[in-house]
């Protein structure tokens, strides 16, 4: 069956959705008396409804996942070959897609070198969490295993991951949640706890405090964004990630970079971490590795992380008791493979890159026009604008008016985003992640939206 619908396929198709789908994030309240709003058909940047409105999508899908853009063939046709060659085998034995892509994913990551395949940013975050876990099991008598996260960052959905969740919403109302996760500050300098010159360096050894309170030896990892995303699009102030990498070295603590978001160009190099010169013991990643094509997600690691999975092949115990049943689908390595052909042929990390100053500029000019807008930030395609009552107190906007000017967007046909709740009071910044093939015109359109949405609002 091919979904090629005439208008009053579509109605029905609207029906089925309001009497039966469950959305992602929503209350659904609304839809007993107005229909939820269903996407038909992408191509690019933009996307089409079931009433035939057009959209420029300036979030990639929503969540900042479709990093090379919609309807691309090559990937549908690379898929579809795959899937009528060998669709799937999971377990021991491996497949001709995944070796490929880990391969050329390998090549982009200098000092890491395996990679585990699952198919969502929680599930790879899990992994490195048992990984963890086991390790502190089999070397260190049980007794390393606590992890370590951050106030405002968010880590996936299961309750293993909101156990390392930063955002308040995201967690509350879904404990108890398992021991041995210990929060520590974040870095956004917009809000800052310390009154300081270097506030980067300040905030990491903010981490040691923590380190040295909970005892060293007790902890086994520590795991951060490389740019907080969900959590309000905190780029880290200078020195901060130099400063982490020194204080896991020192304590033997391994260090988690959760590219979930920013992996695949996001920021405009291949991963986030890569802008600031960092060595990483795990790197985890899932929307923008398929752009959406196809479920996939990667934890990868260091040989001698590897290598302590090996160590006594006679028991059986002495290797990672893990699967994942969809980490055997070709579909999603497959697409990957494609994906980043894509990005580098097209150049588009080079594109991020001028298209992110771009969107910074824009979002500095509103600024001046508009007081609500106390902090501009971001890091390639990946841009965020706090909102504030005041520009004194910083105190936030009003999460009803920042919703207000997310819907006003909407109604220009501009889709943005907005952040979450952390655990200090409202997070109040609008996001913008539009695909790496953005153009000007693109960026323009959508910051000119947000302008005029900021006046409406505003008054
Ligand atoms: N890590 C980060 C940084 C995320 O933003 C998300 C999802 N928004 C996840 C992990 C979880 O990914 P998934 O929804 O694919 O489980």
């Amino acid at each position: 069956m091919t979904l090629d619908l005439t208008q009053n396929d579509i109605s029905d198709v609207v029906a089925a959705d309001r009497a039966h789908v469950w959305h992602h994030l929503s209350q659904h309240k609304p839809y007993e008396t107005t229909d939820p709003r269903v996407f038909v058909e992408g191509k690019g940047m933009r996307l089409w409804d079931a009433t035939g409105k057009e959209y420029l999508d300036a979030v990639s899908g929503g969540v900042w996942t479709v990093n090379v853009g919609y309807g691309r063939e090559s990937i549908a046709d690379a898929v579809r070959e795959q899937l009528v060659r060998l669709n799937y085998f999971a377990g021991a034995a491996g497949n001709v897609p995944c070796a490929l892509f880990a391969e050329k994913l390998i090549e982009k990551m200098p000092g890491l070198s395996r990679v585990y395949f699952s198919n969502s940013g929680s599930e790879a975050n899990e992994k490195v969490y048992k990984m963890v876990r086991q390790i502190s099991a089999r070397h260190h008598g049980g007794k390393k295993g606590k992890i370590l996260y951050r106030e405002r960052d968010y880590h996936g959905t299961t309750i293993g991951t909101l156990a390392t969740s930063g955002q308040a919403q995201r967690a509350e109302q879904y404990g108890p949640y398992p021991d041995g996760f210990v929060m520590v500050p974040h870095c956004l300098e917009y809000r800052k706890q310390w009154d300081v010159e270097a506030y980067g360096v300040r905030a990491a050894d903010a981490i040691e405090e923590v380190i040295l309170h909970e005892g060293p030896d007790s902890i086994g990892a520590l795991v951060l964004e490389p740019v907080t995303a969900g959590g309000g699009v905190i780029v880290p102030p200078e020195g901060y990630w130099q400063r982490v990498q020194e204080i896991c070295r020192k304590h033997d603590i391994l260090l988690h970079i959760d590219e979930v978001v920013c992996g695949l160009g996001r920021t405009g190099k291949w991963f986030g971490y890569q802008h600031y010169g960092i060595e990483p013991d795990f790197v985890t990643m899932a929307k923008g590795v398929a752009s959406g094509y196809a479920a996939i997600a990667c934890t990868v690691t260091t040989e001698r992380v590897f290598d302590m999975f090996k160590d006594d092949a006679s028991d059986p115990m002495g290797y990672f008791r893990d699967i994942s049943t969809f980490g055997g689908c070709t579909s999603g390595p497959v697409a990957a493979l494609e994906n980043m052909r894509i990005i580098e042929d097209e150049g588009l990390l080079e594109n991020t890159r001028l298209m992110g100053e771009r969107v910074l500029k824009n979002l500095r000019e509103l600024m001046d026009r508009h007081d609500v807008i106390g902090d501009v930030r971001g890091l390639g395609l990946f841009c965020g604008a706090e909102l504030v009552a005041d520009r004194d107190s910083k105190e936030p906007l009003e999460e009803k008016l920042v919703q207000a000017v997310v819907a006003d967007c909407m109604g220009q046909g501009v889709i943005i985003g907005a952040t979450n709740r952390s655990l200090h009071g409202l997070n109040n910044t609008l996001c913008l992640s539009p695909a790496l093939i953005a153009t000007a015109e693109d960026i323009d359109r959508i910051t000119d939206a947000i302008d005029a949405a900021l006046t409406r609002v505003m008054g």
